[in-house]
């Protein structure tokens, strides 16, 4: 199949347009509209620092790939933050791989983990939330415990802006996923860019948030952005992970199924209350939209799962 807009080869579809694009052609489309959304939502001002969180993951990389490409077209300083959760067997290969790019692209990466600011690893986490009928899911932890840490690092970096690599197909899932478990705040709060609703809650902003997973995928192919092929053991368990498979499934016959979703949740979310003002946590003093964060409340939960183990053990022994 050719190019739609020259002699050469087509790498794509892309079918919700109704064209196909050689590498070239793709490479300026993919990138025009990687800027256009950072311009045209303002997600940045010249002068300021931009954390992007990386997770060693295709989308993550190519977001930093970017951003780095581009970083003195749009005035911005740009650091990354990898937040090592304790995934035997995921996390040190895909680590790996952030730390390798970043080097590489001369960007300065900085790591931060669950055991040294938690006191435990996601996988003694996930055994303990196990062991307690699975009432709260690992990815569930997960997400609150990297979203809080994500912040914390940024804020210690001086950033101005935290960006995630979130794209279209991330967006229509975490949609269904709250409309799903009626959860109207998150459907409300979520967006391409976050406002600054309290000092020390880094503004997010998501380049990607307009561009399908597809594409991503396809561009970090053709620029040689590599990622290690493993996948996290506690996906399995993730609603998300459900609605991914159900959606790409729709997709198929449907292709802009995915755009119309988020097409929904963005005439929306205007009309959804935000949820009250955020006050400061009573134990760690970060943001918090009740008296203590939901960081502090896992942290927690989880520390008197494993202690009531690690007392049953200790019982056994006696
Ligand atoms: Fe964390 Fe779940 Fe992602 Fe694994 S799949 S890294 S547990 S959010």
């Amino acid at each position: 199949m050719k190019c739609s807009l020259c002699d050469e080869r087509a790498v794509i579809k892309v079918a919700y347009v109704g064209v196909h694009l050689c590498e070239r052609h793709f490479s300026s489309y993919f990138e025009q509209r990687f800027l256009e959304t950072i311009r045209l939502l303002q997600m940045v001002e010249r002068g300021e620092r931009v954390a992007v969180a990386v997770s060693g993951g295709k989308d993550s990389l190519t977001l930093l790939y970017l951003l780095s490409k581009y970083s003195d077209a749009l005035g911005v300083e740009v650091v990354a933050v990898l937040v090592d959760e304790g995934i035997r067997g995921y996390r040190e290969e895909k680590a790996k791989a952030a730390e390798d790019y970043a080097r590489r692209w001369g960007v300065e990466l900085v790591v931060k983990s669950f055991r040294e600011e938690f006191g435990f690893t996601l996988d003694e986490a996930a055994s303990a939330l196990m062991s307690d009928g699975l009432r709260y899911k690992p990815c569930t932890v997960c997400g609150v415990l990297r979203r809080y840490l994500l912040n914390r690092a940024a804020l210690e970096l001086g950033a101005d802006k935290l960006a995630t690599a979130h794209n279209l197909d991330d967006e229509a899932q975490a949609f269904l996923m709250n409309a799903v478990q009626a959860n109207l705040p998150s459907i409300a709060r979520e967006g391409p860019r976050s406002e600054v609703v309290h000092e020390k809650l880094v503004p997010r902003i998501k380049p990607l948030y307009f561009i399908p997973e597809k594409e991503v995928l396809t561009y970090a192919l053709l620029h040689g952005i590599e990622s290690p092929q493993v996948e996290c053991p506690y996906i399995v368990y993730s609603l998300r992970h459900r609605l991914r498979r159900w959606l790409n499934g729709i997709a198929e016959r449907d292709p802009s199924v995915k755009h119309r979703v988020v097409a929904l949740k963005n005439l929306l979310t205007p009309l959804l209350e935000k949820g009250g003002p955020f006050r400061n946590c009573r134990v760690c003093g970060m943001p918090s939209s009740g008296e203590v964060c939901k960081a502090c409340w896992f942290r927690q939960y989880v520390a008197r799962l494993l202690a009531e183990r690690q007392s049953a053990s200790c019982t056994t022994w006696r």
